[in-house]
């Protein structure tokens, strides 16, 4: 799809496999299951999205998936069946890993940057090493040092290698990282999340992160239960929903099938209609 001088492309690096009852937050499952069918373990089934922008001068990646360094054990958990498809979309589209400039996580959860490193030998290295990694401060900050609620989310490995490798960059609240794409820390899911703006010649697309993490999620009240500060991620959906709508965005979600759409609202409902890509 363009963006004005963008070139935005969507794609999944796999698929993982959580409880739905805490996707869901306090929607009872009656209601979830009808949009979500559970497996035999209460799980849902959800895509891991990753996104490309490209323009003449700049290879932008947000969100790198589950990554290649997951255990048997840790990859049964989450319902990872098939190895990691990140690298392989890229280079269906042509893009070596040596070719992206810029990396950009929502946030570290493990599914979102798990592809940010690899294991060479004894070593865990950047994926992309050329690349600067761009992360909101808060959310390094608490990344490096969990907490009990939160600890289960991180694997330090995915994004700890990148600050001795000098691939860091972070930011704080919001910056404009190259011109024309925005990053825009939104409290909700955690402190530190951040969504991604591409807007260019009028148009603008919005890539949600995972206080929004799919269609389903529409609906004010349906929050998941790993959101950190809920009340927040309400407020925050309420002002993005009505600018995605008066602004007419193209919408992405990081964790729908990897589509692209634009939200409309009537009779207080939010519908979500697919745009080609
Ligand atoms: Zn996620």
């Amino acid at each position: 799809m363009r963006i004005g001088r963008f070139d935005v492309r969507i794609f999944s690096d796999g698929v993982l496999r959580l409880d739905g009852g805490a996707m869901f937050g306090i929607v009872p499952k009656v209601l979830w299951e009808k949009q979500k069918p559970a497996d035999e373990r209460n799980r849902v089934a959800m895509d891991m999205n990753c996104l490309l922008i490209r323009d003449a001068d700049h290879v932008v990646l947000v969100e790198t998936g589950a990554g290649p360094k997951l255990t048997a054990k840790q990859k049964e958990i989450w319902g990872i069946d098939g190895p990691p498809r990140l690298l392989d979309e890229l280079k269906s589209r042509g893009l070596r890993p040596d070719q992206i400039t810029l990396v950009v996580n929502t946030h570290l959860h493990f599914d979102h940057s798990g592809g940010n490193t690899y294991r060479d030998g004894d070593r865990l290295v950047p994926t992309f090493p050329r690349a600067s990694y761009v992360f909101q401060r808060l959310e390094w900050q608490d990344a490096m040092s969990p907490n009990e609620r939160t600890r289960g989310s991180y694997l330090a490995d995915d994004y700890a290698p990148l600050e001795a490798a000098g691939k860091l960059e972070l930011i704080d609240e919001s910056v404009e990282i190259i011109p024309g794409v925005r990053l825009d820390r939104v409290q909700g899911h955690t402190r530190g999340t951040q969504t991604v703006r591409v807007s260019d010649r009028g148009e603008t697309l919005f890539f949600s992160s995972d206080f929004m993490p799919d269609r389903h999620h529409l609906p004010l009240p349906w929050i998941p239960a790993f959101d950190l500060f809920p009340l927040d991620t309400l407020a925050a959906k309420k002002l993005v929903l009505r600018r995605a709508i008066d602004e007419r965005w193209i919408v992405g979600f990081t964790h729908d099938l990897p589509r692209l759409g634009r939200i409309s609202e009537s009779e207080g409902k939010y519908r979500f209609g697919e745009v080609a890509d």
